[in-house]
């Protein structure tokens, strides 16, 4: 086996205190049996979900039951919402290639976020109109939309969605339970925009798997590790009983899981350490979405940070050092995991997490010595090395689901992008779960913009096909 895959051992000057380090943190480290219990939960979750039973999962069917072929044309307005930037993209697709991506990055306020969201959807509209002048295009110009909203919704067509919860760092709780799709419609027209038809919604994983498989044919899961963590994949018809509507026909359809959640009912407390319960006491939605603040980049930093925060109360970190130093909640950014991180591919240096501390206006050698930097890289690690594990056993599970053997898992997100082992663990891992499988983690770059575009000229193809 090839060890150096896994989190290296933790070596100190002080043999003592490296073994009550280990002693503490020895929770992040899941044994076998909890790994096979993890993807049991997950697998049966999955089931329940589709069979319409209790389940933390939500296996949303999203309507699209077709991938790109080929002959996706057109011009499309994309709204790409739920990460850290909001983003109107300009798209022209023909034989389904792009043939231009153009967009503009609007920053939203915590007001509009957090408030009512009445006004979170006229500032989207304003910010169309903007866009609209920018690229000279009349407000009353019939084009067609692709809403790629990034948040678990209760589907009832390719063109209408119900907000189940808001996650990350979004929370206008009145628009729980209303039409998505509708509330943009009608900002937009009120803002003089009448000719724009929302064709389609979608989730940023349903995007990424659109546009992953664009690109490579094998392409049967869509994952994001960003901000918020989440997979969509491709599911044989048959399997999916909640369908409003007529049937077509359909062979698959895409279901995005809201993985997210997962564990939301329990069925996974058993790897729930007095960190992870601490974190989740101090975030946006509490008790809700579990694995998410396991895994994603809104989450991992605080994580570390509060393993930390653990060790130097049981002073076997920052000895030295000024309590005020240490990083308030929520300040530790999951920026300053991936940069730490870094050190371990350089043969174990110091200088990114020297960097890191630097930030915090901790000095080497006067607040810490080379023993603390040691116990941070190994917490880190630690926590990384854990996300990296929980993500593999999900698309394991996945993999194992299908009949195929070659799949391609296009993947996209802040954290797969810059965290720098967690894709190499990845690899790793599921090889581990998934023996047979030959699986191919491809990045795809912005499918979250691309993919509604994909989907807005897959939906008019539906479209046609229907009314026919
Ligand atoms: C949302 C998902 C989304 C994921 C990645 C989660 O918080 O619930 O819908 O796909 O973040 O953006
Ligand atoms: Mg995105």
């Amino acid at each position: 086996q090839d060890g150096n895959y896994k989190v290296n051992d933790l070596q100190l000057k002080d043999n003592k205190r490296a073994q009550f380090v280990k002693e503490s943190l020895k929770n992040l480290i899941l044994s076998n049996e909890q790994i096979e219990k993890v993807g049991e939960a997950f697998k049966q979750e999955m089931s329940s979900a589709l069979d319409e039973k209790t389940s933390s999962l939500q296996m949303e069917n999203t309507y699209i039951p077709e991938l790109p072929n080929g002959s996706e044309e057109g011009t499309y307005l994309a709204l790409d919402l739920g990460g850290t930037n909001f983003r109107i993209i300009l798209l022209e697709l023909a034989n389904g290639e792009f043939l231009k991506e153009d967009f503009k990055f609007y920053h939203i306020s915590d007001e509009a976020r957090l408030g009512c969201g009445i006004e979170l959807f006229n500032y989207l509209a304003e910010c169309v109109k903007d866009f609209m002048t920018l690229k000279n295009m009349p407000f009353d110009m019939k084009i067609p939309m692709g809403f790629t909203f990034s948040f678990p919704m209760k589907q009832h067509s390719l063109h209408s969605a119900e907000l189940v919860t808001w996650t990350k760092s979004f929370n206008c709780p009145s628009v729980v339970g209303c039409d998505v799709v509708q509330l943009l419609q009608t900002s937009l027209r009120k803002h003089g925009m009448r000719n724009i038809e929302v064709l389609c919604i979608l989730n940023d994983t349903t995007g990424t798997l659109v546009e992953g498989a664009r690109l490579d044919a094998k392409t049967r899961i869509g994952m994001i590790l960003g901000t918020g963590s989440n997979a969509a994949f491709l599911e044989r018809a048959d399997r999916v009983h909640h369908w409003e509507g007529e049937r077509h026909g359909e062979k698959n359809v895409i279901i995005d899981i809201e993985w997210g959640a997962f564990g939301d009912k329990g069925t996974i407390d058993f790897i729930r350490t007095e960190h992870d319960k601490e974190v989740d006491n101090g975030s946006l939605l509490k008790r809700s979405f579990t694995f998410e603040k396991y895994i994603s980049g809104k989450y991992l930093g605080e994580v570390v940070r509060v393993v930390l925060k653990s060790l130097c109360d049981k002073n076997l970190l920052f000895t030295k050092a000024s309590k005020d130093l240490f990083p308030a909640p929520w300040k530790f950014g999951t920026d300053n995991v991936s940069h730490i991180e870094e050190d371990a591919l350089n043969g174990c240096s110091n200088t990114s997490t020297v960097k890191v501390l630097d930030k915090f206006n901790y000095r080497f050698n006067i607040d810490y010595d080379e023993d603390d930097i040691k116990v941070i890289q190994y917490t880190t690690a630690l926590v990384s090395y854990r996300a990296a594990l929980l993500v593999s056993i999900c698309t394991s599970v996945l993999l194992n689901r299908m009949t195929e053997t070659d799949i391609t898992v296009a993947v996209d997100g802040s954290v797969y992008k810059h965290h720098p082992r967690l894709k190499k663990w990845m690899v790793q891992l599921i090889k581990e779960l998934s023996p047979e499988k030959n699986f191919h983690l491809m990045l795809a770059e912005d499918g979250s913009g691309k993919g509604a575009g994909l989907v807005s000229a897959i939906a008019q193809r539906i479209n046609t096909r229907n009314v026919c």
